[in-house]
């Protein structure tokens, strides 16, 4: 399996209502929060050498989410990838994304970004409806939304991926799927689409939190989930995962790598990695963040990620650790990620990786699962259906 590696950039221009993500709207400090980030990207880089596996093309993917990346002056964004390309040795051939909003995109940006090595786009459209976005509190509408598109590829990118919300007050099928079908025309390669989920100390939760019952019922919400995955479907967006689509070859590289339990590394505030069967977070706090990337101890990240005797839970100010994985923990991981996607469980994979048949393993819950129609098996594959999508947490939660 290969590495990967993810980059957070904190800020936004404006938080959205429904928004529950780390991200700060005070740009001051962004100058200093990239010149921080460059330090770590080179830490991680070097260690990589040291406990990666040297002599390959570097990691396979590199994704710089958000937070609005396109927020920040380009020169900051551009000036980490090329940090991270040159440290780590970045192949040609690696899937580099950029997430950025139609607010603050432009042709004149997209064409350095290009140039800087990044190959493809994630946009935060969310959707092509005025009141929709207005109800969103974006700071783009539909107008904004399409030139910015627009310029993207005349920009020259090529692989573009755009995010869609559903379950929206006020939203109805026309509404997304027209605006699903623009994006397509336009040239697209992947879609993700996400149901909008009111999060408590949000202020759409204080708006709605007395009629979150009736906004939407589960029976229009799956309704509307099964109706936008055959409508992308019929138009060539085949869904490979939960919430994404994508022309086939247009997968997210790098977010199949999460599902398959691959190795990131995680640089900046509120970035999340994965090493040496180690969940580890950095803290919620940029000011902290500058101060920690800067002074990085490699004694204590060993420590941290259990390759030295001594072990340590965190970093103060900087990273935590959330988690180390055993044998058992990834055997229970592995069914909750794969069945995340359409191609599902791989039993002979799973053989390969833990030694234990899968349909020994698990007998019972898939027997049970099987039984209630909720998983189906083919061959050495074993996939949600149809009616299991809709209960699909529950049939995950069953293997934990
Ligand atoms: S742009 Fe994205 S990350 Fe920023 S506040 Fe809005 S939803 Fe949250």
């Amino acid at each position: 399996m290969g590495r990967h590696i993810y980059v957070h950039n904190p800020f936004c221009v404006r938080k959205c209502p429904y928004c529950d993500f780390y991200s700060i709207t005070d740009r001051s400090c962004a100058e200093a929060y990239y010149d921080a980030a460059v330090k770590e990207a080179r830490f991680w880089a070097d260690f990589d050498k040291k406990h990666g596996s040297s002599g390959d093309n570097g990691p396979d993917t590199v994704y710089f989410g958000g937070g609005t990346p396109s927020c920040v002056p380009e020169e900051l964004v551009c000036g980490l990838l090329e940090e991270i390309t040159a440290s780590f040795g970045i192949g040609s051939d690696a899937e580099i994304t950029l997430e950025v909003n139609p607010a603050s995109f432009s042709k004149e940006k997209g064409k350095k970004y290009l140039s800087s090595g990044f190959n493809r786009l994630s946009m935060g459209i969310q959707s092509l409806n005025d009141g929709v976005l207005k109800t969103l509190g974006r700071l783009h509408d539909s107008k904004g939304a399409i030139k910015a598109l627009n310029e993207a590829f005349e920009a020259g990118f090529a692989n573009i991926s755009v995010d869609f919300i559903t379950g929206v007050p006020g939203q109805d099928m026309e509404m997304i799927l027209d605006g699903l079908k623009t994006v397509i025309d336009m040239g697209v390669k992947h879609v993700s689409t996400y149901s909008l989920s009111i999060e408590e100390n949000t202020p759409f939760y204080d708006l709605y939190k007395d009629s979150i019952e009736d906004l939407l019922t589960p029976e229009t919400e799956r309704g509307m989930y099964h109706m936008v995955r055959r409508f992308l479907g019929v138009n060539g967006i085949i869904p490979y995962e939960i919430s994404n689509s994508s022309i086939p070859g247009f997968e997210s590289r790098h977010n199949t790598a999460y599902w398959d339990g691959a190795d990131y590394y995680a640089v900046g505030a509120g970035a999340h990695g994965y090493l040496n069967s180690v969940r580890f977070g950095h803290e919620d706090n940029v000011e902290s963040y500058i101060k920690c990337a800067c002074d990085i101890k490699e004694n204590d990240i060993l420590k941290l990620l259990g390759y030295a005797n001594a072990a340590l839970d965190s970093i103060e100010g900087f990273l935590y650790c959330e988690e180390r994985l055993t044998l058992e923990d990834k055997m229970r991981e592995y069914p909750f990620l794969k069945l995340r996607t359409s191609k599902g469980i791989d039993t002979a994979e799973f053989y390969s990786r833990y030694g234990k048949r899968f349909e020994e393993v698990y007998k019972n819950v898939l027997e049970s699962n099987t039984g209630k129609g909720l998983l189906a098996v083919e061959g050495q594959r074993i996939f949600l259906t149809s009616k299991g999508l809709d209960l699909a947490n529950l049939v995950m939660e069953d293997f934990l």
